[in-house]
């Protein structure tokens, strides 16, 4: 029986995790819950699943997790914070851990699975995207299995049928993308677009960060970097292309012309399902995309003039150093404040390109360095905000 730790229990990729897992009781237990804030949400949950413990990060609502749990005769144990998150990952009473905290507030408990040699099904990608090098280090250096959860990164992870990529055989990772809600739209149209517009994706059900990342191709370039540390590939043998259809995951292009590609439909559950049983199959609820119904697959370049977010990335791929945790927490407090309605659509790369050229790029030697540099990026990304917000209103 694998017991398994969902971070990020009360959110999409939650949703899909604990689907997953209630498939298959005799093989999956959800034994650690923890959640951000809606502890009605979590404790919810907890009655379904019954896990040993559950933790909210946010500690004023620990008493109300603690007499719900009790109130429900539930066995339960209570837990608060973000230490009492990490300590969880890294405890006892779980083999696997979903990291699917969404942003850099998913880093600790991310990485204290990897220092623990967990079996880690990693979707929080802006962890990666912080601290990919350490992170990865870490799991080397504890034996930590890493499974992709990003459907991009897992597709690849199956055409590599779980093997590194060896870069003597692999010539190119190619991830699809779909193009978001605003696909072949002009900048002129971006300019008033709202954030319930750009939540609003035409393939995939997600929370709203990430779906605001994927209007922006932001989250391709956050992918990009994620994909390099992850397969240990440099950034120009990684490409992207536009695929609206998002039935072709990724693909990975082999040196011998062969181009191997994973599809299946827009559902998360899929990915956990393949990330939970590897190398074995388990029913994941989805069944096989109907290629004959859905008739045709297309694929174009990005608008990468439009959609600036996307270089923004590779550029800070290319700085290296702390630029990718500065790029990160720009982007976080850019989101966040186009979801408030303080800045347009248009706001967020700009926000980004001022921060990357206001912090630079440092050597990132250490996690304090590179959390350092996420505290200063979110300082300017602050600042920049504030001073387009007058332009906005
Ligand atoms: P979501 O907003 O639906 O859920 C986020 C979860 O994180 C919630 O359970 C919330 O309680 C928790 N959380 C937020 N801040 C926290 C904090 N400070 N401490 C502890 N918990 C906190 O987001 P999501 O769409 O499920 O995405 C989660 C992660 O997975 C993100 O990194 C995202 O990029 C990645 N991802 C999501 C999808 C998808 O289809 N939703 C696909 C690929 C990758
Ligand atoms: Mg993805």
């Amino acid at each position: 029986m694998k017991r398994i730790a969902v971070l990020g229990a009360t959110g999409s990729i939650g949703a899909s995790a604990l689907d997953v897992i209630a498939r298959h009781p005799g093989r999956f237990r959800a034994s650690v819950l923890g959640a951000n804030a809606r502890v009605d949400d979590l404790i919810a949950l907890c009655r379904i699943h019954r896990p040993d413990h559950a933790v909210i990060a946010r500690d004023e609502h620990y008493v109300t997790l603690r007499d719900a749990l009790a109130t429900a005769g539930l066995a339960t144990q209570a837990h608060a914070g973000p230490e009492a998150l990490a300590a969880l990952a890294a405890g006892p009473d779980c083999d696997t851990v979903i990291a699917a905290i969404v942003g850099a507030a998913g880093m600790a408990s991310t990485l204290a699975a990897a220092r623990t040699g967990k079996h880690l099904l990693l979707a929080n990608k802006e962890s990666v995207v912080l601290a990919g090098d350490l992170l990865m280090r870490a799991c080397r250096e504890h034996g930590a299995r890493v499974i992709p959860i990003d459907s991009e990164h897992n597709a690849i992870f199956q055409c590599l049928h779980g093997q590194a990529a060896d870069l003597d055989r692999v010539a190119k990772l190619i991830l699809t993308a779909s193009g978001g809600p605003f696909l072949n739209r002009s900048r002129a149209e971006l300019s008033e677009v709202t954030a319930e517009q750009a939540c609003n994706h035409p393939n995939w059900k997600m929370g709203r960060k990430i779906s605001v990342d994927s209007a922006t191709l932001m989250n391709k370039g956050l992918e990009v970097i994620e994909a390099h540390w992850l397969f240990g590939m440099p950034a120009a043998r990684i490409d992207v292309l536009v695929h609206p259809q998002s039935i072709v995951h990724s693909m990975v292009e082999f040196g011998d012309g062969s181009t191997l590609a994973q599809m299946g439909r827009p559902d998360m559950r899929t990915t956990l399902a393949c990330g939970l049983a590897w190398p074995e199959r388990v029913d994941s609820g989805v069944a096989p995309p109907d290629l004959g119904q859905i008739g045709a697959l297309s694929f174009q370049p990005p608008d990468r003039a439009t959609f600036a977010c996307l270089d923004l990335a590779y550029d800070a791929l290319a700085a290296g150093g702390t630029a990718g945790a500065t790029l990160n927490a720009a982007n976080e407090v850019a989101v966040a404040s186009f979801l408030d309605g303080r800045i347009g659509f248009l706001d967020i790369p700009a926000v980004i390109a001022g921060t990357l050229d206001a912090c630079g790029s440092q050597p990132a030697d250490s996690l304090d360095t590179l959390l350092a540099a996420d505290a200063t990026a979110r300082r300017h990304a602050t600042g920049c905000v504030e001073r387009r917000t007058g332009a906005h209103a």
